[in-house]
């Protein structure tokens, strides 16, 4: 385990001991200890932010040219390329996450802060059609303080995805990681501390949520609050937010729809169908955990998935073979038993997990089964009710509009995938289905180049794509006179 010391938290650029409770995280996959920490108190979330408006009006970040803030995000981008390893280790301690999956996710921070380099130095504004003896144009400036609260399941990925444009647009930036892994924020902010981004423009405050989280959204100078999570906790800083009329994202909870058609390539379907829902160990926003499949093929599919699903490899999160780690916590494997408890109580049947897995090597750790259940309908609560574990609910359609509407009969409207070689077929389904994303013979696939956000519950906003910088910003326009008269009401 790498550091038994207190750790330093970032308070605007001054690495020190948070002046609130000690707190601990821990390696899911056997409870070990693998830092500690002092949380933030709510004294130095005032000065975080006050030194991080300070730092916005002086240091002259916001004030550099588009190519030389570029210049320091391709540092970033740069220096996290050269400690990708010992970053992914970091992330495995610090969620659990298969040490092949946080490889992946620290690829996809540093690639993040590339784009969003390469997108800052070449953004440009509008010169806008002029209806009279003037110029108009529209341009973007930066808020001032905005924050990032992020959860625990994707830590450097999701950081780096608020943390950058938030840079590249000009901003200070308060990074709120969850409690439960606080390691990858702190990383980050030292990358890009060593890379030139100036003394107090980011901080890292990992504290309970409840009450850090809370007290950053609402400080009158915090401009803007990018947030990932859960929807009730969304819906809180919304109705924050709308008090301090500030503007939001909010990348929320989902319950997607995965379909698989009467034609599809089965070999693609299986697969795609299991790393849809149990990569991450289903702890995934994006998750495809409610299944369609065609009647026809209905038995057949669901005896290979569960055999397939059993046979997955659940283990060492250190092992590169390993497709399965941890839970995070063991409160949330709790909530998972619950979840699985109430939907066989409902009538579903359970076709493979729902159990913990068995011997030595899983005592200590968060470990869960592949779990798949069927027999359910759309409207019972584990088809309905975000479950964010590895548990896949399974239904017949009979009919493309039968899929279409038990597809879109949920409160989340996330993401769906759809399996078919019908290109007509997914083409209509494709845009008759509710969600950000859609996945077309092929699932939880991603580019930053591309924006992502949910519908209803699962979201407001958009991140990712070139104009995801501009999310962080605010919008002007100007007006410049070309008349030498004067206006002809004045005469
Ligand atoms: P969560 O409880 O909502 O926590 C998310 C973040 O918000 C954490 O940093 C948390 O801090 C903080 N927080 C909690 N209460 C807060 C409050 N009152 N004010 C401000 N911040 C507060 O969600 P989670 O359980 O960590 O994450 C799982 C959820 O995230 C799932 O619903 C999942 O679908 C969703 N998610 C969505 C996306 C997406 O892009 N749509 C991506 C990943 C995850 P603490 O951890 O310290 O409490």
């Amino acid at each position: 385990m790498p550091n038994p010391e207190l750790l330093p938290i970032n308070v605007a650029g001054e690495w020190r001991l948070g002046g609130g409770a000690e707190t601990a995280t821990l390696y899911p996959a056997t409870g070990e200890v693998v830092g500690r920490l002092r949380a933030p108190s709510l004294d130095d979330v005032q000065e975080a932010i006050d030194q991080a408006d300070h730092a916005f009006r002086t240091s002259g970040w916001a004030q550099r040219k588009p190519h030389e803030r570029a210049a320091v995000l391709h540092r970033v981008a740069q220096m996290i390329r050269e400690r990708a390893e010992p970053l992914a280790q970091l992330q495995r301690l610090d969620n659990g996450k298969p040490i092949n999956e946080t490889r992946a996710l620290v690829a996809s921070a540093a690639g993040t802060f590339q784009y969003i380099a390469a997108a800052c130095e070449t953004l440009e504004e509008a010169l806008t059609p002029s209806r009279g003896d003037f110029m108009s144009m529209s341009v973007h400036e930066p808020m001032g303080v905005v924050a990032a609260i992020t959860p625990w399941n994707s830590p450097i990925a999701s950081e780096a995805q608020k943390l950058a444009p938030a840079l590249a647009a000009g901003n200070a930036v308060v990074v709120k990681p969850a409690e439960a892994t606080p390691l990858l924020a702190l990383e980050l902010a030292k990358i890009c501390e060593e890379a030139g981004v100036p003394r107090g423009l980011v901080s890292v405050l990992p504290g309970r949520g409840s009450v850090i989280g809370d007290a950053i959204t609402r400080h009158p100078l915090v401009r803007r609050v990018s947030f990932t999570g859960g929807t009730a906790t969304g819906k809180h800083i919304a109705h924050i937010a709308a008090d301090k009329m500030m503007p939001v994202s909010l990348e929320l909870g989902g319950k997607s729809a995965t379909m698989v058609l009467a034609d599809a390539d089965l070999d693609h379907a299986v697969n795609g169908v299991l790393y849809g829902i149990f990569s991450s160990s289903g702890e995934s926003c994006i998750a495809g955990s409610r299944l369609f499949v065609a009647r026809s093929l209905y038995d057949g599919f669901m005896q290979r998935l569960t055999a397939r699903a059993a046979a997955l490899r659940v283990g060492d999160p250190a092992d590169e073979r390993t497709q399965m780690g941890p839970l995070i916590t063991a409160r949330h494997r709790e909530s998972i038993e619950s979840h699985v408890a109430l939907g066989l109580a409902e009538g579903g049947r359970l076709l493979t997990g729902g159990c913990r897995p068995e011997g030595a090597q899983f005592e200590r750790g968060y470990y869960y089964r592949p779990t798949i259940i069927d027999g359910v309908q759309n409207d019972w609560q584990i088809c309905q009710q975000e479950i964010f574990g590895p548990v896949l609910v399974a239904m017949p359609f009979d009919s493309e509009a039968d899929l279409i509407a038990q597809a879109n009969d949920s409160l989340y409207a996330l993401a769906a995938g759809i399996w078919t070689r019908d290109y007509k077929a997914a083409w209509r389904i494709g845009r008759a289905v509710q969600a950000g994303t859609v996945w077309i013979n092929t699932y939880k696939q991603f580019s930053i180049s591309t924006p992502f956000g949910g519908w209803r519950d699962s979201g407001l906003g958009r991140e990712k794509g070139r104009l995801g910088i501009q999310q962080y910003m605010e919008q002007k326009s100007l007006y410049w006179g070309l008349n030498d008269n004067p206006l002809p009401w004045a005469h």
